[in-house]
């Protein structure tokens, strides 16, 4: 049964999509079956999985709204060696119909029903929001990986998606947990960071991932060619730390 996991943080540029391509393509080289779900209607993730988001006939979007089935919407990332459900701007159309649709916020939760089977690792790239997308990415989770700069604000950002999350499992998903917190874009020669990381460390215990993902050009480039950062420079230090990341989630998957 595959294993669903949220990428999660309302705010942008965090690291969200660079996380999930990466850990993706780092799963997938682990030798685990792996399908990534974007809900951006940037689709960043498409782009940067080597999906081209312009020349696509069916995108996620088809599959929450009900207008095509799980296999008219999978495709391969050609670099990365995982599966994706693209998406496009068409995306952006879903907030709005979906509200009008049963079951709004199960959406994806129903289309990812026939996955479960073929797949160890499902990864959702969630929008920069607390958006019906993001709750559908939340209903269909068992667990949230959280990305984030040790930056002053990060923390404050943090209790409100924290609290969605709270209502979510409350209300919604009993299954839904915080998996864990993962220090992106981090530059340890900065004291406020490394503060930052501390007080994490001390607040939220194990809930913070051992993987530090340093902030590393080779990872911002690889989008550009199409590519996973760890397929990009697989010896750069940004994909070094998320194939190290990537093993850790393997380990913690054995003790859900
Ligand atoms: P989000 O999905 O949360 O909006 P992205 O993953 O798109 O965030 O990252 C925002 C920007 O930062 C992108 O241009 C990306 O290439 C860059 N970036 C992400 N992680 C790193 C990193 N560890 N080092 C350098 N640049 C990064
Ligand atoms: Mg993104």
């Amino acid at each position: 049964m595959a294993r669903i996991f949220c990428v999660a943080n309302q705010k942008g540029g965090v690291g969200k999509t660079t996380t999930c391509v990466n850990l993706a393509a780092a799963l997938a080289g682990a030798g685990q079956r792996t399908l990534l779900v974007d809900l951006d209607p940037q689709g960043n993730a498409t782009m940067g999985s080597g999906v081209d988001k312009r020349e696509l006939d069916r995108s996620i979007y088809h599959l929450l709204v009900g207008l095509a089935a799980l296999d008219d919407v999978r495709t391969t990332s050609p670099s990365g060696g995982f599966d994706v459900l693209p998406a496009n701007r068409d995306l952006a159309g879903a907030e709005v119909e979906l509200v009008d649709l049963e079951h709004r916020e199960r959406r994806l939760k129903q289309a990812l029903a026939d996955a479960a089977e073929a797949y160890d690792f499902v990864l959702i790239d969630c929008p920069p929001s607390l958006s019906m997308l993001t709750l559908n990415g939340l209903c269909a989770a068992h667990g949230v990986i959280i990305p984030m700069q040790c930056e002053y604000y990060a923390l404050e950002g943090l209790s409100d998606l924290v609290n969605t999350i709270k209502k979510v499992h409350a209300n919604l998903n009993r299954d839904l947990k915080i998996i864990g917190l993962l220090r992106v874009m981090f530059d340890p020669r900065m004291t406020l960071q490394q503060q930052v990381s501390a007080q994490l460390e001390s607040h939220f215990g194990d809930k913070v991932f051992n993987a530090v993902v340093p902030r590393n050009v080779r990872l911002a480039e690889a989008p550009s060619h199409g590519m996973p950062g760890v397929v990009f420079d697989p010896s750069s230090k940004g994909a070094q730390a998320y194939m190290a990341f990537a093993h850790e989630m393997i380990e913690r998957m054995k003790t859900l």
